[in-house]
């Protein structure tokens, strides 16, 4: 079943068949035509999740969102499409859900999302018992099979599924950018950018429903306005959104550091809704790295422009995305890559391993770098960062924070600072009991860990 050439390098499916036809269970009392839906990969597949949640409940459509015990007839799974283990995550989901269609255990299964936009052919072909494939862009499709009516009056309404303080807001769908590595394009298209009174009236959406904190999101936030404006407006947008009532905390997801529009950045030394918190994935720092990758920019002029931000925007928490593994990635560019990190000292760290995704840029070059050497060269870095980490958290014992509380885990209550991110970042662990979930308490540094912080309420 598997295919040479790399076109569909899923796990062979006979393999899982067989292993389900043997396992028929007696069905149990079945919801029909109420929907369970399921998401996989990033934040933005989780928004069209809650919009969809939004369409089916403006049809009295009985759904939920990965609800365990759920007896709902029908499934839709949301799939990634973005890398190999997100590939095959998804797959697995799918397949999981067709031995329960199998078995009897629920009646129709839907399946939309990146990796239907990319491989809906070869799916139909392989997963006949799927009832329908639908792409990124096919949401009134995917609300018709569900038995309801696609209603425009719903468009900026979301059933959350956050907790309820926090919720992300997808700026904009899609994106312009040729990274060589990237296969998003090809699953969300172009860059579109919603357009800034439908975004307010988002957020206070949003507000009403409780929600303190948002985080704006897109695949590259830094080009939001260039396709509809003719021009950069997040930093219009920015202004905009501080001045919604019941914001507290605005954060700044995604920004692309080729063109960076450094004008944004006085907003967010001024605006005291706006987190001094920047997510800027920057995948590598050498130069013939930069190159291959298409990312537009060189090591000196990243350089210059985490310098700029720093300078402009004090104290301001930098999360960073790397990527290693790139085809003609040298041991040299590695330990670039390393010394980079370690002249930086980002506060928030993460590191991907290259993927060999077909019709990207990067496909033409030969995938020759052993995986067990990529993940190596992660280690590497992670080791790195995990030093840092635990090196700027300790200087954080005995000041206070800010702190939102997200929720109260094995007798602690557990909380994000301004600088971190919910679901990416680190943690502060509370001891003191009875505070409420979803309010700010100003919380005082005890102790630290690599990553998590110990704290006392002020
Ligand atoms: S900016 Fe680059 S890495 Fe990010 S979604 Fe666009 S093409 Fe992919």
């Amino acid at each position: 079943m598997q295919r040479k050439g790399g076109y569909f390098r899923f796990p062979p499916f006979f393999l899982y068949r067989t292993y389900f036809f043997r396992m028929k269970t007696k069905p149990h009392k079945i919801n029909s035509g109420a929907v369970n839906v399921i998401t996989l990969g990033c934040s933005k597949n989780l928004v069209d999740s809650e919009v969809l949640l939004s369409q089916l409940k403006g049809n009295n459509i009985q759904a939920g969102h990965e609800e365990e015990k759920s007896n709902a007839g029908i499934i839709v799974v949301n799939t990634c499409g973005f890398i190999d283990k997100a590939k095959e995550e998804s797959v697995n989901t799918i397949l999981h859900y067709i031995d329960k269609k199998e078995k009897g255990e629920i009646e129709k299964l839907f399946v939309t999302g990146c990796l239907s936009q990319r491989y809906k052919d070869d799916l139909m072909l392989e997963m006949p018992e799927v009832d329908g494939f639908f792409g990124t862009q096919d949401m009134p499709d995917l609300v018709k099979s569900l038995g309801a009516d696609y209603k425009k009056e719903l468009l900026g309404e979301r059933v959350l599924t956050t907790d309820s303080h926090y919720a992300y807001l997808k700026i904009a769908e899609g994106c312009n950018r040729p990274c060589s590595f990237c296969a998003i394009p090809l699953m969300r298209g172009k860059n579109v950018s919603r357009s800034l009174e439908f975004l307010v009236e988002e957020a206070e959406f949003l507000v009403k429903k409780g929600v303190k904190e948002v985080m704006l999101i897109a695949q590259d936030l830094t080009y939001y306005g260039i396709d509809l404006y003719g021009t950069r407006k997040l930093d219009d947008l920015l202004n905009r959104l501080a001045d919604v009532k019941g914001l507290e905390w605005i954060r700044l997801h995604y920004a692309y550091p080729s063109g960076f529009p450094v004008e944004i950045l006085k907003t967010m030394r001024e605006r005291e809704n706006i987190c001094n918190y920047l997510d800027i994935p920057l995948q590598h720092a050498s130069d013939n790295v930069l190159k291959l990758m298409r990312r537009g920019i060189n090591r000196k002029r990243t350089e210059e422009l985490m310098q700029q931000i720093r300078d402009e925007v004090p104290g301001i928490t930098l999360r960073t995305t790397m990527l290693v593994g790139h085809p003609g990635e040298t041991q040299e560019d590695h330990e670039e890559l390393l010394e980079f990190v370690r002249q930086q000292r980002f506060d928030r760290l993460g590191v991907f391993t290259y993927s060999h995704e077909e019709n990207t840029y990067a496909h033409r070059y030969e995938d020759l770098i052993p995986e067990e050497e990529k993940e190596s060269r992660k280690e590497e870095v992670m080791e790195v960062q995990q030093e840092i980490s635990f090196a700027k958290n300790r200087e954080k014992i005995g000041k206070v924070y800010k702190t939102l509380i997200d929720r109260k885990e094995n007798g602690y209550f557990v909380g994000r600072t301004e600088s971190d991110s919910p679901e990416v970042d680190n943690e502060v662990l509370i001891s003191d009991k009875g505070l409420k979930i979803g309010n700010f308490y100003n919380v005082k540094i005890q102790d630290a860990m690599e990553y998590d912080l110990m704290g006392t309420i002020e």
